[in-house]
C-alpha cells in the first residue's frame, strides 16, 4: 500500500495498525506479526544461545529490534534516523528495542563514547529500559560458535600472509581460489584455533575463516574471516582475550542472542547478507540457536546537504581545531544540534518525515531547518532582542522617566498571556531600521518619516547623526503621547512601519552567536575536492545584543523567537546564572536561498 502510494506521489498512507505514515518495512513488520513468523521464541530476560532458553517462558516482546552504535564516535542525525525507526517500531508495535553497543574492536572504543551516546539516545526521548547490552559480554559464546562451525566443517584456520589472503581472494570478475590450508583437519583447526586463544601466535599469523565457496560470485561468501589475533586490551574485557571476532561474524550473532526480530541496517550491509543467513544457519543446524532467526532488512541511510555525516570527517573536524569541539552548535552531532537549539521533538519529525526507503537519495538541509522552526513556532515564546544596535533618542520623551508596554507571549495563544517591557527615552533599534535616503517602499525609520515602536508608542523622525566616516550613530525622533499600543486612542495613527526595540538603559548586553551552515556547498567534498575546502569561513558570527530584559532570567536550553529574527537558544554550557548567552538555532525563513547559496 505505501508502495503505491510512493510511487503516485499521493498523501502518504498511514497503516491500519499503528496509524503511522506507512513504510516498506512498516509493512514486513506488520505482515510478520500477522503470519506469526517470529512466535514461539523463548526469552529467559538477557541474552543468551539456545541451550540457556530452552526452558525459559515465551518471549513477551511480538518484535525485537536494535540500535548497535559502535562506541567509537558521537552520534550523528544520520543515527538519529536509525534511533528513530528502532525504538519508534518497537515502541508502535508493543515490542522491545534493545540499546546495544556493538564493541567488538579493541581499538578505538572509549567510554567517552559510550556515555555520550547513552545521552543522545535519552536525550532524543527513547528508552530502552532494561535492555542495555555490550556486545563484548557475549565474546564467550562467539568463541564456542566459532569451535561449533571448526567441529562441524564449517570454518577452519587459514595461515596465508595478509596479502596472499587478498591475492586468493580473486575479483569481482574473477573467482578466488582455495587457501592450501582450506583442508586443515577438525583436530588441528582446533587445536591451532585455542592456540591462538592461549596467545601463542603473533597477529597475522594466522586466523579463522568461514568455509563456503571460493568461486561464489559474492566475495562476502569467499571464506570470510570470523576472527583475528589481536593482542590489544578491550575498553570492557581487558586482556581477557587477544582474538576478536569480525563485525560481520559478531554481529549476526549478538541479534541471535538477543532474540531480534527484525535487524535493521543501512544498505551498504546488503551484500553481507547472505553471510548473516549463512552463518546464523550453520549454528542453528548444530543445535546452538534456536529458530526463528532474525531477519536482516536493509534500508537507505541519511545523507544531508551541506554537512558530512562520516564519523572519519567529524573526528577531523574536532581533532583539528575546525570546530570547537563534538558539540559544536555548528556539527551534525546529536549533541550539536542540541546545543544549536534543536528540540528532540524536530528531530524525531523529521526522520518521520523523510520516512524509510531502499533508494538512496540526499535530503536538503532546509527539511530539517523546517521541521524545528515548526516545532519552535509552536512552543518558542516570543522575546525581543536588537542584534545590530543604533541609538534611538525620543526628545520629548522626559530623562529618567520609564513607563512599561506590554508585548504578547506569542502572538496565537492570547493565554501565554503578555509581558511587560520597559519604555524609555533612549532605546535601541536595529541599524537596518533606519535610513538617510529611503528607496520606495521603504516604511521604517528615515528623516521625517513615521513608524510605530512595536508595542509602544508612534513616533516621527526628527534627526540624525553621523561620524566622521558618514556612519549613522543616533536617531533622534519625537513621540506621539496619545499613540501607545492598546490604548483607546491608539488606532487614530495609521503607520505602515513597525519597528521593535529595547530600552538602552534596561537592555540585556550579551553575547550571541550566530551560527550559520558549517559548509557551504551542498556536498562537500564531491569530485575530488578536500571537503575542508568547503568549510564556511563565516559559519559563527559572535556579536554584542542588546535584549529584553527578561530574558537575562532564561535557563539553559530555554528557547525563544526573537521577533523578527529567528530562534535561539540560551547555550547549554556557556551560561551563568542571570547571564546567558544565546546561539541562534536557524532564522525565521530559509535565507540561504535568498543568498543564492552562498554565505
Ligand atoms: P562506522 O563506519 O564507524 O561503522 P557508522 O556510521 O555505521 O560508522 P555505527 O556506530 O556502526 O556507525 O552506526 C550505528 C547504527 O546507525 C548502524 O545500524 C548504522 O546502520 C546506523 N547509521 C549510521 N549512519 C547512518 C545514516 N547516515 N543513516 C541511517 N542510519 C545510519
Ligand atoms: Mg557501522
Amino acid at each position: 500500500m505505501s508502495q503505491s502510494s510512493r510511487a503516485t506521489g499521493a498523501a502518504p498512507e498511514t497503516t491500519p495498525a499503528s496509524g503511522h505514515v506507512a513504510h516498506f518495512i512498516r509493512n514486513i513488520v506488520e505482515a510478520d506479526l500477522a503470519s506469526g513468523r517470529f512466535e514461539g521464541r523463548r526469552w529467559p530476560g538477557r541474552p543468551g544461545p539456545a541451550a540457556l532458553k530452552a526452558n525459559a517462558p515465551a518471549d513477551p516482546a511480538p518484535i525485537r529490534t536494535r540500535f548497535p552504535p559502535e562506541p567509537n564516535g558521537y552520534l550523528h542525525i544520520g543515527h538519529a534516523k536509525s534511533i528513530c525507526l528502532n525504538f519508534g517500531l518497537a515502541r508502535d508495535y508493543g515490542g522491545v528495542c534493545h540499546m546495544r553497543f556493538d564493541d567488538t574492536n579493541p581499538e578505538k572504543e572509549e567510554q567517552e563514547y559510550v556515555d555520550a551516546i547513552l545521552d543522545a539516545v535519552r536525550w532524543l526521548g527513547f528508552d530502552w529500559g532494561e535492555h542495555l547490552y555490550y556486545a563484548s559480554d557475549y565474546f564467550e559464546w562467539m568463541y564456542e560458535f566459532a569451535e561449533l562451525l571448526i567441529k562441524n566443517g564449517h570454518a577452519y584456520v587459514d595461515s596465508l600472509s595478509a596479502e596472499e589472503m587478498r591475492a586468493y581472494r580473486g575479483t569481482l570478475t574473477e573467482p578466488g581460489k582455495d587457501s592450501p590450508y582450506r583442508n586443515r583437519s577438525v583436530e588441528e583447526n582446533l587445536d591451532l584455533f585455542r592456540r591462538m586463544r592461549a596467545g601463542e601466535f603473533k597477529e597475522g599469523e594466522h586466523v579463522l575463516r568461514a568455509k563456503i565457496d571460493m568461486a561464489s560470485p559474492n566475495i562476502n561468501m569467499r571464506d570470510p574471516t570470523i576472527y583475528r589475533i589481536r593482542h590489544a586490551s578491550h575498553h570492557r574485557t581487558g586482556d581477557k582475550w587477544c582474538i576478536y571476532p569480525m563485525y560481520t561474524f559478531a554481529h549476526p550473532i549478538e541479534d541471535a542472542l538477543e532474540n531480534i526480530t527484525h535487524s535493521l541496517c543501512t544498505l551498504e550491509f546488503e551484500d553481507q547478507r547472505p553471510f548473516y543467513e549463512w552463518l546464523l544457519e550453520r549454528i542453528a543446524e548444530a543445535g546452538g540457536l534456536t529458530r526463528p532467526l532474525p531477519v536482516q532488512t536493509e534500508f537507505a541511510r541519511l545523507n544531508l546537504t551541506y554537512v558530512v555525516l562520516s564519523k572519519r570527517k567529524l573526528i577531523q573536524l574536532v581533532q583539528e581545531g575546525h570546530v570547537d569541539g563534538w558539540d559544536d552548535p555548528r556539527m551534525p552531532t546529536i549533541v550539536g544540534f542540541r546545543r544549536r537549539g534543536y528540540t528532540p521533538e524536530s528531530i524525531r519529525l523529521f526522520c518521520e518525515r523523510i520516512g524509510i526507503s531502499k533508494a538512496d537519495s540526499w535530503i536538503d538541509m532546509t527539511v530539517l531547518e523546517d521541521c524545528l522552526r515548526e516545532d519552535l513556532n509552536e512552543r518558542a515564546p516570543r522575546r525581543i532582542a536588537v542584534l545590530d544596535p543604533l541609538k534611538l533618542v525620543i526628545e520629548n520623551y522626559p530623562e529618567g522617566r520609564s513607563e512599561e508596554c506590554y508585548a504578547p507571549n506569542h502572538p496565537q495563544k492570547p493565554e501565554w498571556g503578555k509581558r511587560a517591557v520597559p519604555f524609555s527615552r533612549e532605546l535601541w533599534i536595529e541599524r537596518e531600521d533606519f535610513m538617510e535616503n529611503p528607496p520606495k517602499g521603504y516604511f521604517r525609520l528615515a528623516p521625517g518619516a513615521m513608524v510605530r515602536l512595536r508595542y509602544g508608542y508612534v513616533v516621527k523622525c526628527t534627526g540624525f547623526e553621523k561620524d566622521a566616516d558618514g556612519n549613522v550613530t543616533l536617531v533622534r525622533c519625537e513621540y506621539l503621547p496619545d499613540s501607545k499600543s492598546g490604548t483607546p486612542g491608539a488606532d487614530q495613527y495609521k503607520v505602515k512601519g513597525n519597528i521593535h526595540w529595547v530600552s538602552a538603559a534596561h537592555a540585556y548586553e550579551c553575547q550571541v552567536r550566530l551560527y550559520d551552515r558549517l559548509f557551504r556547498v551542498p556536498h562537500p567534498g564531491a569530485g575530488d575536492r578536500d571537503f575542508l575546502d568547503d568549510l564556511n569561513p563565516d559559519s559563527k558570527r559572535v556579536i554584542t545584543a542588546y535584549l529584553e530584559p527578561a530574558l537575562k532570567d532564561a535557563q539553559p536550553e530555554e528557547r525563544f523567537q526573537f521577533e523578527r529574527h529567528g530562534y535561539f537558544v540560551a547555550d547549554r554550557v556557556d551560561s551563568k546564572p542571570g547571564a546567558p548567552v544565546f546561539n541562534r538555532a536557524v532564522t525565521l525563513r530559509d535565507s540561504w536561498a535568498k543568498k543564492g547559496g552562498q554565505p
